[in-house]
């Protein structure tokens, strides 16, 4: 460690961006740092690569990602004590999400030519002369930008399907966790040596900025809304296209007839793993009037079993230490207008760890209940029924995530959430579902990952039409004769004129 340098806070020394641990100051490693020039020789190389990688196949690329799932699988622990050496999070926590990144491999491998190959498309009567064909094409190079929380769930949800679909990778994994990036790249050229198809560029917010103008072919964000608005920007200047996983605001709502200790123990998982630096965290709870106190209590009492500290607790340190003062603000600002610490409050803040804090009757407007806290806190307010309950929910700009617990109108409120993904009697399980899609709406971005559609978000729809014989009605020609509009506009009228 330099002597400057607070843990957890990435400095550059010399080109090298040196990665310490945010609870001991341990060193994780050094990188050497990219500019411009060098991201625009990484795309360079990767279009390449790219082109080869795309050359082999569905079938080849599948083999070679499914020995990169095998590789994360043996290693499990070896990148789970990578991921809490730099995040600090709990090994635990680590293990889970390499689990769901290795999922999410395997699942794409095995599934990129069944979405995206090429297929052939009915024709309509219109032009019943013509076949018609689709396919979905790599776009090159994709540029993949991810943040510091899943440092391995993150940039794999995207990573992973960009390659499975044929695009090489350049990924600027977050300057809080470079070697948790290149550990990825690392593996993944062990089983892929031919031609550098997964690079990492390292480097500050602009060595992001320049993988955004590099002219790669898409880019995949994943980070702050603020940023988000940043990449969008960047790559508006050449109509790049983007895929923005931002932030959120996760509810849930608890209606009276949920199963309150199953409700309890999925609230205190979903908003306190990571300790709270989950981008599907729920940050919010809406329980209805008649189990409210009772859920309280459950919660209050499960949270407070939890421990907290840099080796083998339930919550590790705040990752990014500036993190700790939006933390403080929320809480100190809840409880100033009127808001009840009924666990932790404002001296649960030791940094680098904050302890686990519940919050209740917190005005809706206050910072705790409409920003992204990103720490272990939850809020949690009475409401008279789950409509009151989803009209609250849905009041935020932030749509990714969230949750609902009941059994009779469970589905029916999960549907009218405003927001990419709910999960029912559970918290956070869509991330792992690697057949579901997975993003956001309104500030919490656009495009998907995982699934179907995070496949199709990595491949451009090529269409193709053929003609298999002479066109009885000419349309599509100077050649067409009055006689022949005549009956084309006689047999339009008869089709759908009726
Ligand atoms: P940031 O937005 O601060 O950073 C994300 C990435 O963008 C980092 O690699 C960062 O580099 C880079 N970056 C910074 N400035 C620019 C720029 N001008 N142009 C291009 N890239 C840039 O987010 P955090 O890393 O703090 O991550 C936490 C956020 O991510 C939370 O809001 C969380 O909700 C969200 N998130 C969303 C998920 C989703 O799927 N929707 C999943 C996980 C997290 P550097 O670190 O070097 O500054």
């Amino acid at each position: 460690m330099t002597a400057v340098q607070i843990p957890g806070v990435p400095v550059v020394d010399n080109g090298l961006l040196i990665s310490t641990n945010p609870a001991t100051g341990a060193e994780t490693g050094r990188f050497p740092t990219s500019d411009p020039a060098g991201v625009a020789e990484a795309v360079r190389r990767a279009a390449t690569a790219g082109d080869w990688w795309a050359g082999l196949g569905f079938t080849a690329r599948r083999d070679r990602l499914l020995r990169w799932r095998s590789a994360l699988a043996r290693r499990i622990e070896e990148l789970a004590a990578l991921c809490h050496d730099e995040t600090g999070k709990p090994v635990a926590d680590a293990i889970v999400e390499v689990i769901t990144a290795v999922e999410h491999i395997d699942w794409a491998a095995r599934n990129a030519r069944r979405v995206l190959g090429p297929r052939r498309v009915r024709s309509r009567l219109l032009l019943v002369e013509f076949g018609a064909h689709l396919e979905y094409q790599p776009y090159g190079v994709v540029g993949v930008i991810g943040p510091w929380n899943y440092p391995v769930f993150t940039p794999i949800g995207s990573a992973a399907y960009a390659l499975a679909a044929g695009n090489a990778v350049v990924f600027k994994p977050s300057e809080y966790t470079p070697a948790v990036g290149q550990w990825l790249a690392d593996t993944f050229a062990e089983v892929v040596p031919e031609q550098p198809v997964l690079q990492v560029v390292h480097g500050l917010g602009d060595v992001g900025a320049a993988l955004c103008r590099s002219g790669v072919g898409k880019v995949a964000f994943t980070g702050s809304t603020a940023t988000a608005k940043k990449v969008m920007a960047a790559c508006a200047e050449s109509l790049t296209p983007v895929l923005l996983e931002a932030g959120g605001k996760d509810a849930m709502i608890v209606d009276d007839d949920a199963d309150l200790d199953a409700a309890a123990e999925a609230c205190v998982w979903g908003a306190l793993t990571n300790a709270g630096q989950t981008c599907i965290g729920i940050e919010r709870v809406y329980a209805v009037d008649a189990v409210h106190d009772r859920f309280v209590a459950k919660v209050v009492e499960r949270a407070g079993r939890l421990t907290v500290g840099a080796d083998g607790a339930d919550i590790g340190p705040i990752t990014m230490p500036s993190q700790v003062d939006v933390i403080r603000r929320h809480i100190d600002d809840a409880v100033a207008r009127g808001g009840r610490a009924v666990l932790g409050g404002p001296e649960a803040v030791r940094p680098p760890f904050v302890h686990p804090t519940v919050l209740v009757d917190v005005p809706e407007d206050a910072a705790a209940v409409r920003e992204e806290t990103f720490g272990p806190t939850i809020v949690i307010n009475r409401v008279s029924d789950v409509d009151e309950a989803v009209d609250r929910a849905n009041a935020v700009g932030y749509g990714l995530g969230g949750s609902v617990f009941g059994r009779r109108r469970a589905v029916a409120v999960a549907r009218r959430l405003r927001s990419g993904m709910t999960a029912i009697n559970s918290t956070l399980t869509f991330a792992g579902m690697s057949t579901l899609p997975f993003g956001g709406t309104g500030e919490s971005g656009f495009g998907r990952i995982h699934g179907d559609d995070g496949l199709r978000e990595f491949g451009r729809a090529k269409a193709v039409t053929r003609r298999r014989g002479p066109s009885l009605m000419p349309a599509m020609t100077f050649e067409r004769t009055p006689a022949q509009v005549a009956r084309l506009v006689k047999t339009i009228k008869a089709i759908y004129g009726r």
